[in-house]
Formats: structure tokens, C-alpha cells, sequence
């Protein structure tokens, strides 16, 4: 039998968190009871700089069971560092970790099928939603767009899979030797290998509190995706630039050929829509070009992706 620690990242959660301990302490004690998991297993919350009460909730969950841990970053530093740092203390006391959200859209239930897996040799199982109805439209339609899309750019990523997976210890130390500053997780999953399977589950709607990623958040980690992902923009944009000037070879020859004929051109329109067409190019291309320097910049300082202030399992 293997210790079970579930890292949940929480930020502002103070309404959401005593219904998510709820379910989980039912969730763990059967699995412990059903003896699918060791008795020692837990549940790691991981604070990420909320401004609410919420490390004071984990801390009396804490006192209350010792099915409960906590961990304090010492600022908001968002999901994806503060679900690293979670699984980067796990691995210390667990042999598998799974990964969730504090809101409970993710089907707690789906463990059983996991642990299944991981029973099958699995090192990596990862929850696929099997139906995204309770999402509201934009966030479906975006979203599968946005699948696709990182598809294309050539990004192995398991459709509709979010964070919500289970990984092996080994698995967890293979993805600490990757350096990157510029997080996105469940693009980098995949890149670790071993045995992995999907276990599929429906999702729910947040139970409590507001989503913590708004519109503009949503964008800025879509974008983070494909950045830190693929290089495939950078050479877009140059095929671009070779498409836009082969056009221009030609239109200069079209326009030497007709002023020979002795037609004379009115050129302004033409003049007018390339500057701004080309411009506008420009400077398009100018901002990927630095989105991407800018990752380079970030990730050359090799700062530290997460401070722990407090890590409630050695506090004792
Ligand atoms: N979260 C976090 N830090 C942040 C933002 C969010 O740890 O800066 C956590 C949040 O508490 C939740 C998870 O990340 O457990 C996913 O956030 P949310 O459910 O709000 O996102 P959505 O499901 O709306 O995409
Ligand atoms: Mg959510």
C-alpha cells in the first residue's frame, strides 16, 4: 500500500475550504478504510498568499486532524507555482500525490480510478472531464479552441486535462529537474514519460467563492501555454515576413510593367493600407519576439518559483 497526499493550491478560498475538508476527510478515510491507501495519507493544502483567513482555516484543520497539512507561501505567487511547491514538499512524505483544485469541480471520486491505474503500474494518471456542461459556453468554446490550437503549435498536452492528476514520487522527481521559471504544468507532464492512462470524470460547478481566474488571468496563462511550449510563433512570424515580401517583389514588378504601358498609378490607397498593413506586422512580430525574450530574461535570473514560510508537517 502507498501514502496518499492530495496538494490542493488555494487562494482566497475562505468559503470554499471547510465543504472542500469535508468531502475529502469522507473521501480519505474510506480509501484508508477500504485499504486503497495508507493510514499516514493526507491532505496538503497550500496557501498562495490568500488575503483571507484561509491559512488560519487550514492551520485549525490541521489541529483538528492529522489528515490535514498545510503549506504557507510567503506570497501570492498563482496556481501553477503554488501546485509546484505543493508537490515539490509531497514527495518527501508520499509515494503518490494527486493533484486538485480547492473548489471540488473536479469529481473527488475520481481518485478510486486513479489509485486503479496506479495499481495497472501507472506513474501518471490524468483527469480528462468528459463533459464540460457546467462550464459556461465561452469558457467551453475557448477552451477546446485553445486545445486545438496548442495541438497545432505542436504542444503534447491531454485534451481537457486540467491539473487534476495523480503522479508517482519518481514522476514528481523527474519534473523537479526541469528549471523552467515559466510554468505551465500540464504541458510539461507529458514530457516526463513513464506509464500513464487517463481516468475521465464530469465536472461540476464551483461550489462556493468566485473563480480566482478571471478573463484577463485566462489569457495571460493561454499565452504562457504556448510560449513556454513552442517556438512555433517565432517561426510564423518569419514565414510571414517571406510571404509579405515576396508580394511586394511582385507587386513592384506589376506596377514597373503598368507605368511602362504609360498608365499612370494613383497610388495613394496602396500606399496608405501596406504602411499600416506592414506596421501593424511589425510591431505584432516586435511583441512575440519580445514575449518570448522576455521568458528568456525571466528565466536566466533562475529566481526561485515559490518561498515557503511555513510547512505545517515539520513544524512539529
Ligand atoms: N489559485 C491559486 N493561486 C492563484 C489563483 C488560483 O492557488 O493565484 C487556486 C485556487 O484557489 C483554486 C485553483 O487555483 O484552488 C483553481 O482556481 P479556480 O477554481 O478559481 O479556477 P477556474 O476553475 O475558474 O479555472
Ligand atoms: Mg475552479
Amino acid at each position: 500500500m502507498e501514502t496518499l497526499y492530495i496538494v490542493i493550491p488555494c487562494y482566497n478560498e475562505e468559503p470554499m475550504l471547510p465543504i472542500t475538508a469535508k468531502a475529502l476527510m469522507q473521501k480519505m478515510n474510506a480509501l484508508i478504510d477500504d485499504g486503497k491507501i495508507r493510514s499516514d495519507s493526507k491532505v496538503m493544502f497550500v496557501d498562495d498568499g490568500s488575503k483571507d483567513k484561509t491559512w488560519e482555516i487550514i492551520e485549525k484543520l490541521h489541529e483538528l486532524s492529522p489528515l490535514f497539512t498545510g503549506l504557507k507561501l510567503s506570497r501570492n505567487k498563482g496556481h501553477q507555482n503554488a501546485l509546484l511547491a505543493g508537490l515539490m514538499t509531497a514527495r518527501n512524505y508520499a509515494d503518490i500525490i494527486v493533484s486538485m483544485d480547492a473548489d471540488l469541480q473536479d469529481d473527488i471520486n475520481a481518485v478510486d480510478g486513479f489509485l486503479e491505474k496506479r495499481a495497472e503500474g501507472c506513474d501518471i494518471v490524468y483527469g480528462v472531464r468528459s463533459s464540460r456542461e457546467k462550464d459556461t459556453k465561452f469558457k467551453r468554446n475557448t477552451a477546446q479552441a485553445y486545445y486545438k490550437l496548442l495541438a497545432a503549435l505542436g504542444v503534447e498536452i491531454t485534451y481537457n486535462h486540467a491539473d487534476y492528476r495523480l503522479m508517482s514520487r519518481r514522476a514528481v522527481d523527474a519534473l523537479a529537474e526541469f528549471k523552467e521559471v515559466n510554468l505551465f504544468l500540464r504541458g510539461m507532464v507529458p514530457m516526463l514519460g513513464f506509464k500513464s492512462d487517463i481516468v475521465t470524470y464530469v465536472r461540476n460547478e464551483r461550489q462556493a467563492g468566485e473563480s480566482k481566474y478571471p478573463l484577463k488571468k485566462m489569457i495571460s496563462f493561454a499565452v504562457e501555454g504556448i510560449t513556454s511550449l513552442s517556438v512555433k510563433p517565432i517561426r510564423f512570424i518569419t514565414a510571414l515576413g517571406i510571404s509579405i515580401f515576396l508580394v511586394s517583389v511582385i507587386m513592384l514588378i506589376y506596377f514597373l510593367m503598368i507605368h511602362a504601358m504609360g498608365r499612370t498609378v494613383h497610388g495613394w490607397t496602396t500606399t496608405v493600407v501596406s504602411v499600416w498593413a506592414l506596421g501593424g506586422l511589425q510591431l505584432l512580430a516586435i511583441g512575440i519576439i519580445g514575449e518570448y525574450i522576455g521568458k528568456i530574461y525571466l528565466e536566466t535570473k533562475e529566481r526561485p518559483k515559490f518561498i515557503i514560510e511555513t510547512n505545517l508537517e515539520e513544524k512539529e
